[in-house]
């Protein structure tokens, strides 16, 4: 008999990055790395899954508070009959009339509908004894497609057109899961560039990521042009010395392609985390365009379509390219980027899109737009959602990994019962534990001390006596 929902616990935990700076950027000077997370139980006491958004401190308890409405929506439900139409179980969660008002689908209500989305999509992979990334790799066409949230993007992709798409990848796909397995996803480094991180601070830890087989480096920019052009010189005069380079790196031509790469095939990207106007962008980013970045990360305001494509069109004599989507908040606006070729790179959030469902959607309208899916990552737990939703493109959508690069970010990996791993050529492991759903399980440990109020870190804070903590 299949079990049935029965009951969520929704938890609020925040972990003090803002202490070392990790994770600021131009908007974001003080940034504590957190998720509002929620734990689904079954009755079946061994079929239990977790689910969380990203969030970076204040706040985190309205989002919990979201969450618990969402979630309520599934006592009693069914997991089988939900897991056999995830489209539609999707399309109930955000079907509430009276939620609906405090979206529609974007902001509060959207990102609880992403802890949610992914908890129920972390359970069907548990259900079935496979990572999250391997169970939709072993979908048929149909099956996909079935998942797909569809509403309102079908004037430019249909059900039928993507049935299409994806059965001419069906022929690749074992090929391509082996390849990925041997060799590792494609990867690139951000926390060596945070905006707070002084010259000795970003030069020790971008050859440290040299030496760990990355070539391609982000950086955060917008505060101070000055500054700005003297961190990416360093960071140029660091990654494009052959000296510096590691022992035995092949890098193929073709991964780095059109990227404004340095002598050695080394990438430098910034990101400028939305803090200007359009022209604004534009007569900045030309500034920078001598240390010759691959592309200007979200720009300007996140909801901007046409601002967006004003500054690509603008910024493309210069080689330099627009990336953007952490802050899209559905596959609307996606939608709309890429119809009015205003991005060159495509980057999925995990948690601010409504999960998995929502997320199927947005990867086939950047395959069929030829635009490659580099997913945002910076942040708790997103490099552990992120990588299952890129071995899905690659393996099922797309058909390519070529050039994509999925960020990675150092911080926090220890929290979470089955962390992400790098290989020593800066790329992702493929993972392939059973047990490990969609990766987004937290450690109890994690809770006990950085639980928000009541974890021992936070009521030492309340009592005026912080502890000491290593991030
Ligand atoms: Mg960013």
């Amino acid at each position: 008999m299949s079990p049935t929902i029965t009951a969520f616990e929704v938890k609020d935990i925040r972990f003090p990055t803002s202490l070392n700076g990790a994770g600021s950027d131009a908007m974001n000077v003080d940034v504590d790395y957190s998720a509002a997370y929620i734990a689904l139980h079954t009755s079946d006491p061994a079929l239990s899954s977790y689910g969380m958004t990203f969030t970076i401190g204040r706040g985190t308890e309205i989002v919990c508070e979201a969450i618990e409405q969402v979630a309520a929506r599934l006592i009693g439900k069914d997991v089988e009959g939900l897991f056999s139409n995830m489209g539609e179980t999707w399309t109930f969660l955000v079907s509430d009339y009276q939620l609906r008002w405090v979206g529609p689908e974007k902001g509060i209500i959207h990102l609880a509908t992403a802890a949610v989305d992914n908890a129920l999509w972390d359970m069907y992979a548990r259900a079935r004894k496979k990572p999250l990334w391997k169970l939709v790799a072993d979908f048929t066409p149909e099956e996909f497609v079935k998942s797909t949230a569809f509403r309102y993007i079908t004037d430019m992709i249909t059900p039928e057109e993507a049935l299409e798409m994806l059965k001419a990848k069906e022929a690749g796909k074992k090929e391509r899961e082996e390849l990925v397995r041997e060799i590792g996803y494609p990867a690139y480094i951000t926390s060596a560039g945070w905006l707070l991180y002084d010259d000795e601070q970003v030069s020790r830890l971008t050859k440290e990521a040299i030496g760990r087989g990355f070539n391609h480096f982000k950086m955060k920019v917008g505060a101070d042009l000055q500054d700005d052009l003297r961190r990416a010189k360093l960071i140029r005069s660091i990654i494009d010395n052959p000296a510096n380079l590691s022992p035995g790196k092949v890098i193929d031509p073709k991964s780095i392609e059109g990227k404004n790469a340095g002598p050695t095939g080394s990438v430098l990207m910034m990101d400028a985390n939305q803090v200007w106007d359009v022209q604004e962008a534009i007569d900045y980013v030309i500034q920078l365009a001598p240390t010759k970045p691959w592309f200007i990360e979200e720009p300007t305001a996140p909801d901007d379509i046409l601002g967006h494509a004003a500054i690509r069109k603008a910024l493309k004599p210069y080689g330099i390219g627009v990336a953007t989507g952490e802050h899209a908040h559905n596959r609307m606006i996606f939608k709309q980027l890429l119809e009015a070729n205003a991005i060159d790179v495509c980057q999925i959030d995990s948690c601010r899109l409504a999960g998995v469902t929502e997320i199927l959607g947005v990867l086939l309208m950047a395959a069929k737009s030829g635009v490659i899916v580099c997913p945002h990552a910076g942040g708790v737990g997103l490099c552990e959602h992120a990588l299952h939703l890129s071995l899905i493109d690659y393996i099922c959508v797309s058909g390519t990994m070529e050039r994509n690069v999925l960020e990675y970010a150092d911080h926090l990996h220890e929290h979470f019962v089955a962390p992400v791993t790098l290989n020593t050529n800066g790329r992702y492991n493929v993972p392939n534990d059973p047990e490990q759903g969609y990766s987004t399980h937290m450690k109890d440990s994690a809770f006990e001390e950085f639980g928000f109020p009541d974890g021992a870190y936070w009521k030492s804070v309340a009592e005026g006596k912080p502890k000491a903590v290593l991030m």
